[in-house]
């Protein structure tokens, strides 16, 4: 059976150059990177030029970048270091109703020990607005945590005006970039964030491997205490393939991320435009144009989602509902409920997401077999009239 895969939010396949890159590592260059012996050095080289890679990708300096396992643990990093750093104080974080539970629960661990949250609500695209941040910013406030791009719907955020409004208050700001890399350009200049994460399995290289930015001067409190790895940030022998991999990946995504995000938008449009004309009671969740180009939130209205899911599966085709974390659990997703969309409403919802890889036989391929499926699924409910 051919296999369509539309759930590159969940994770992406490793990129053939990046399989390529990591062979050596796997079988003969096995040098601990801090050796100082032809082991280590031989190592150190291409460590380090991955090192630089993702710096560039970002517009950033190789030296504020800190290697993390994934960007969980970046979001954690961030957010608890700018907790730690700030001691007995305390204080007040200001973050979004629809961040990823990376950070939501990063947050709500925090208010457990004492720190205060804003959680900002979101307008009907999911999209937070600066004026909100800024309203909400007090005199204890240590951090901003706003998210570039949702996991779910794609909506992208006005990350450059959220920065201006904290930097206003002298108030420092993270930004979950997870999704945004290698979909929307991430430039660290442009954006003027101080800290932002980024994750390796969502831009072709494996799962494992993530960094955290940390503009030069930041002051955060380390996660990992241990040896003088990352200049001291964050300690344990460095995870060279997972490194080299994701350097990899930056320097190709840095070379064709116009032409991918291009092929990836014309395809949403086509299976957007494809399911609107063939399948009635179909909503857009998300923001029309400030979205990420692969990203496709749809609620097909009188279905349950995970029907639907299961529907699709059978025929070859993965797609998601809800995000990857919470696929299993039959709530609501937090993101779709934030933006007011009724439960019900949540729990038809899909999320298809495109990938550097599809073509438009995937698209057409889906636009056959799901208005049956809809259709089917319609004919059970006791709710669908025509
Ligand atoms: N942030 C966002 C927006 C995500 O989509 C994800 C993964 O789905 C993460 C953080 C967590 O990344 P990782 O799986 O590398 O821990």
């Amino acid at each position: 059976m051919r296999r369509i895969y539309l759930d590159n939010n969940a994770t992406t396949s490793i990129h053939p150059e990046v399989a390529e890159a990591i062979r050596p590592f796997l079988n003969g260059l096995y040098g601990n990177p801090s050796s100082i012996h032809f082991a280590g050095r031989e190592v150190r080289a291409t460590y380090d030029a991955a090192r630089q890679s993702i710096a560039e990708m970002i517009a950033a300096n190789t030296g504020e970048i800190v290697i993390t396992s994934c960007g969980s643990e970046a979001n954690n990093h961030a957010i608890k270091g700018i907790a730690g750093a700030a001691g007995d104080k305390k204080g007040h974080i200001i973050t979004s109703t629809v961040e990823h539970p990376a950070v939501l629960n990063v947050c709500r661990h925090l208010e457990t020990r004492g720190f205060a949250v804003t959680y900002i609500p979101v307008d009907g695209f999911g999209c937070v607005d600066p004026d909100d941040v800024r309203d909400a910013i007090r005199k204890d406030t240590i951090l901003v945590s706003i998210m570039y791009a949702n996991n779910e719907t794609g909506t992208v955020m006005p990350i450059r005006e959220i920065t201006d409004a904290a930097h206003a208050r002298g108030v420092p700001v993270h930004s979950d970039m997870v999704q945004a890399l290698g979909k929307v350009k991430v430039d660290m200049k442009d954006l003027g964030v101080d800290l932002a994460s980024f994750s390796g399995h969502k831009v072709y290289a494996p799962k494992g491997i993530g960094a955290l930015y940390v503009r030069d001067g930041i002051v955060l409190d380390n996660l990992i205490h241990g040896g003088h790895q990352e200049g001291g940030r964050r300690a344990g022998t460095e995870n060279v393939i997972g490194i080299v991999a994701f350097g990899k990946a930056c320097e190709i995504a840095g070379k064709h991320a116009e032409e991918y995000a291009a092929n990836m938008e014309r395809l949403r449009k086509r299976l957007l435009d494809g399911i609107l004309e063939k399948i009635d009671h179909v909503r857009l969740n998300g923001h029309p144009t400030a979205r990420l180009p692969n990203t496709l939130n749809l609620s097909f209205e009188f279905v349950e989602s995970e029907s639907l899911l299961f529907s699709l599966d059978r025929k070859g085709i993965a797609v998601s509902s809800g995000s990857a974390c919470s696929s299993g659990s039959d709530e609501p997703s937090h993101v779709l409920l934030a933006m007011g969309i009724p439960g019900a409403v949540c729990q038809s919802a899909l999320r298809f997401s495109l990938g550097w890889g599809n073509t438009e036989d995937d698209v057409g391929c889906v636009l056959e077999v799901l208005p049956d499926i809809v259709g089917r699924l319609r004919a059970m409910s006791p709710l669908y009239r025509k």
